[in-house]
């Protein structure tokens, strides 16, 4: 196994050691349960047929079907899809959702394609792996470069392949088809409650609170909008054309029009700034919603921000994080800051099960719930034990985790 995925295994190693799970539940979750490679022959528009590599991977299913996104990127890798599949195992346990952790990908640039190649590849892969997903075992979602449509694709192909409509065999399609309300901004608004409970731990007044965000996609679009109406100051935001700030705040809905209508955030008379220096400002909070590996060990030393809410997966190396931890910065991990996403994810699949659709209102209801017990469960643990945010959501997660596997017995109870 390679570097990424080894990583990975830090964390939980770091982990074991506040957990009360046993060292056979840490040797089981050391190793995906289920790594699949499969070749997908495409027939191209112009006549000719390319074969496409694909994965698909179950980490753990102990506490339920394996959840986790497929996405179509040039650079997947069997080793990223194993490590992105082990961060879903453990962010589905953090948020105590009755799933594993799971996740897929093709290598593909789907810019180089028509949508007609596009939607031979999604029910390509699906045929491929048809065997081996399903409502009971494991549910894909959207991820990278994959949409609702694309999840539309997949879902009626594998409906075709049993032989009966199964919208619960993944998430994240149109609301037409089976998905929730209230996916849209579920990640954002999951992170949200989470600066919601810290305002209310440190008694916050949300018109002295400045945030910047990295990002003004799904994530961090939905945070600023969300955010501004509440009172908060939003003093930068960013995307991959460019960053905007104002020191008083800026008005974010026009930057949400400018973003629809122009296409990038910096089309207003706000000052630009760059996107490196968004990082570095001195802001209350800070939400990285964009990239993995933004906060490196190159900038560490300047990031400024008493708190750091990652939206985004990955956007810490672990050399910054001990230095962030050090200094005092409060960072809300990604496993428990974005697990809003795979919540309502969740919610999509049962209201799926169920036949029963849920009003927005109870989609909101419940994520709040789940979001606010979530974080407090993982800020006690933090302070129980004095150490980060991250190690006590994985040592919390991982505490689920054991409890599952454990339950069928250990060494302590077969030795002789
Ligand atoms: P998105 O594609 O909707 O938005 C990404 C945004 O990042 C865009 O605004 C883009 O312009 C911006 N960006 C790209 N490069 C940048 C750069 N160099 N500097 C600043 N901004 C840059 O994606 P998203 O769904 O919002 O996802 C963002 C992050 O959140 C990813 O890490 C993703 O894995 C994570 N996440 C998303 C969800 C979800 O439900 N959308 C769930 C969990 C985690």
């Amino acid at each position: 196994m390679s570097s990424l995925y080894e990583q990975a295994l830090t964390r939980l190693d770091l982990a074991a050691r506040y957990s009360n799970a046993h060292e056979e539940t840490v040797e089981r979750l050391r190793r995906p349960k289920q790594t699949l490679e499969v070749s997908i022959p495409v027939r191209m528009d112009d006549g000719s047929t390319r074969v496409f590599t694909g994965f698909r991977c179950r980490h753990d299913d102990t506490r339920g079907p394996a959840k986790g996104g497929i996405r179509f990127h040039p650079a997947v890798t069997r080793d990223e899809v194993q490590t992105l599949a082990f961060w879903m195992t453990f962010k589905c346990a953090v948020a105590g959702l009755p799933f594993g952790g799971g996740k897929g990908g093709v290598i593909i640039n789907p810019r180089e394609h028509s949508l007609a190649e596009l939607e031979r590849v999604s029910r390509g892969f699906i045929r491929a792996i048809a065997r081996n997903i399903g409502p009971d075992t494991d549910v894909p979602a959207p991820d990278v470069y994959t949409n609702a449509r694309v999840m539309a694709w997949m879902m009626d192909e594998y409906s075709q392949i049993v032989g009966k409509r199964s919208p619960a065999v993944i998430t994240g399609k149109p609301v037409a088809l089976g998905g929730s309300l209230g996916r849209d901004d579920a990640t954002a608004r999951g992170g949200y409650e989470q600066l919601r409970e810290l305002q209310r731990i440190n008694n916050w007044n949300p018109s002295n609170i400045s945030i910047a965000i990295q990002g003004f996609g799904n994530a961090g679009q939905h945070f600023a909008r969300l955010a501004h109406a509440d009172g908060y100051k939003v003093v930068a935001v960013s995307d991959s054309r460019g960053a905007v700030y104002d020191s008083s705040g800026l008005d974010i809905p026009t930057i949400i029009e400018l973003k629809q209508s122009r296409g990038r955030v910096d089309a207003g008379s706000q000052s630009e700034i760059t996107n490196e220096s968004l990082l570095e400002l001195d802001v209350d909070v800070l939400v990285p919603a964009a990239l993995e590996g933004v906060i490196t060990e190159k900038n560490a030393d300047n990031i400024k921000a008493r708190v750091v809410i990652e939206l985004a997966n990955g956007p810490t190396s672990p050399e910054a994080d001990d230095n962030l931890h050090d200094k005092g910065v409060l960072v809300v991990p990604d496993i428990l800051a974005n697990s809003g996403g795979v919540t309502v994810s969740y919610f999509e699949w049962t209201q799926n099960k169920q036949g029963f659709s849920w009003t927005l209102e109870t989609v909101h209801e419940r994520l709040g719930e789940i979001m606010r017990r979530e974080f407090n469960a993982v800020y006690q643990l933090r302070q129980e034990k004095n150490i980060s945010m991250r190690t006590a959501a994985y040592a919390h997660a991982l505490n689920r985790l054991a409890e599952a596997h454990e339950s069928t017995g250990t060494s302590n109870d077969f030795a002789r």
